[in-house]
């Protein structure tokens, strides 16, 4: 089924209780194309809480229906899901280009395919996430059941517009959760244009929804009373706020992933090029706007010289592939808009006043639309902003460093702890310094991916809980302990 919506047909309408619906309010959202700055829509609706009401209100009434509704026919709906989005790939990934400015071949068929894998790899689990069941030596037999929660909700960023709905919506789906989608205001047309994908694959009325609108409308489904847990992808302080309204509300469940600034540790006894190839990789694809991207890359005295000129070649490759995303030999699209563009130049400008070196890169490319050099601080101050905060763009720091302990050290010296990753040939080695990594996730002899089968997530303030594999699920179910009275007669 090819979905009607287009670049010259965007969808402009929320998506409840499986029919699209005006929006109560009349506050509109703008949005802009990166590539070239010109207008895309004016007119795109920001859900209110009259919106968000009568969605949660769809929920609830569609709940005990989809909880109850057999496995093989939820698990044959999520399967289904999954095949529309690849059969709308091409589209879905330009609906989500016009405003994200990622070219197709790079960054936007590999996240929508990413969001139909989650859908099938969830759709998997439906017959096999098993409870407990514990001696009944006491007389008392007792059954753990994953029950879901009710009506749940995914606020998501721009920088993976359709990948996080995937990782959000397939898994309180697959548990017999309802779910309401809220994109962000900067890229909502991918997420507005799964209607009628949504009803074809056999979603009953009010089970996923998608309720495009800005932090307000993200702010009235965290203090909700009737959502029960909201998996939130985004920044640190949106990520408190949520955590904070939640507490507030109804201690509704909480899942956050937010930001990073990952380390990328390269030690003498590496594989140079293979650090090379990774670490410039990690922090030039999306454009750098990856929360797990490689930003501060430590290198042992050793290979310093050698990896630098490296590094600095495969930059200056990689701002040859900086062009519009609908061109084919595009590989790097522009930043996502005029404020995120304003956001990494200042970086870059304030960088060269003292905090390091500039190695390669740092000027904006054309006069039109928010392309800027892959770019590349060394000789850092480790207390300066540019190696201390994200960046959100192809920016990293490179220092150099001559033990392991002083490196670990500054390593973990962050309130950042989502990926970080170890290039060594030396096991023992690599074994030990991924297990000292303050981080959810640590690479070795590569850095900056992710797989659906294992827990992706960060520790300290990168975030709370784990998305992805059995996590996901216990994340959107919560355990009901059933105690059996045997000895009754
Ligand atoms: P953001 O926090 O500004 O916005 C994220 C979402 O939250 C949007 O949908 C937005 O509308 C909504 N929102 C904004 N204010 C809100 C409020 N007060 N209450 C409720 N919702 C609100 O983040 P962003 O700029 O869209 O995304 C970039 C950030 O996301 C970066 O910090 C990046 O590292 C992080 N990120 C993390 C991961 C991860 O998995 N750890 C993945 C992608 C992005």
């Amino acid at each position: 089924m090819a979905s009607k919506f287009s670049k010259s047909n965007l969808p402009k309408q929320l998506f409840i209780n499986n029919e699209y619906v005006d929006s109560k309010g009349s506050k509109k959202l703008t949005l802009k194309n990166p590539a070239d700055g010109s207008l895309v829509a004016d007119d795109v609706p920001l859900a209110d809480e009259r919106d968000v009401d009568i969605a949660v209100a769809a929920g609830e009434k569609a709940f005990a229906g989809w909880r109850a509704i057999g496995a093989v026919e939820r698990r044959n709906i999520l399967y289904k899901f999954a095949e529309l989005i690849e059969e709308n790939l091409d589209s879905l990934a330009e609906l989500t280009r016009i405003t994200l400015g990622a070219p197709f071949e790079t960054f936007g068929k590999f996240e929508a395919a990413m969001c139909a894998e989650t859908f099938r790899y969830n759709a998997g689990w439906i017959d096999k996430f098993a409870g407990e069941s514990y001696p009944q030596d006491d007389g008392f037999m007792k059954i753990v059941r994953n029950e879901p929660l009710g009506v749940t909700a995914g606020i998501v960023p721009w920088n993976g517009p359709l990948g996080t709905v995937g990782l959000k919506a397939a898994p309180a789906l697959a548990t017999g959760n309802c779910f309401i989608l809220k994109p962000s205001e900067k890229t909502p047309f991918a997420a507005l244009a799964l209607g009628p994908l949504i009803k074809a694959a056999g979603f009953p009325p009010g089970v996923f929804q998608v309720l495009s609108g800005d932090g307000s409308t993200g702010a009235l489904i965290a203090s909700h009373m009737k959502i029960r847990k909201v998996s939130f992808t985004g920044s640190i302080p949106t990520g408190k706020k949520i955590q904070e309204m939640a507490a507030k509300s109804n201690l509704k469940r909480v899942t956050l992933e937010l930001g990073g600034k990952s380390p990328a540790v390269v030690f003498d006894d590496c594989n140079l090029d293979n650090a090379v190839t990774w670490t410039s990789n990690a922090i030039t694809a999306n454009t750098g706007q990856v929360c797990f991207a490689a930003s501060r890359v430590y290198v042992q005295e050793g290979i310093y010289d050698k990896f630098i000129e490296g590094y600095k070649n495969a930059m200056k490759e990689k701002a040859s592939g900086v062009g519009s995303p609908d061109e084919k030999k595009t590989t790097i699209g522009p930043l996502v808009d005029e404020a995120q563009f304003k956001r990494v130049s200042g970086f870059i400008e304030r960088g060269q006043q003292g905090q390091g070196k500039l190695l390669v890169g740092g000027q904006r490319i054309g006069d039109k639309g928010y392309y800027i050099e892959p770019t590349v601080f060394t000789d850092v101050d480790p207390t300066s902003e540019i190696h201390t905060q994200e960046i959100f763009g192809p920016v990293s720091v490179v220092r150099s460093f001559k033990t392991e302990e002083e490196i670990m050290e500054l390593s973990n010296n962050t309130q950042f702890g989502l990926m970080a990753g170890v290039f060594t040939q030396d096991i023992n080695k690599a074994l030990r310094v991924a297990s000292n990594f303050d981080s959810g996730m640590v690479g070795v002899n590569c850095v900056s991916m992710m797989f659906g089968n294992a827990p992706f997530g960060g520790s300290k303030e990168s975030g709370v809980g784990r998305e992805c594999g059995i996590h996901a699920l216990r994340a959107f179910t919560e355990p009901k302990t059933v105690m059996i009275n045997l000895t009754y007669q």
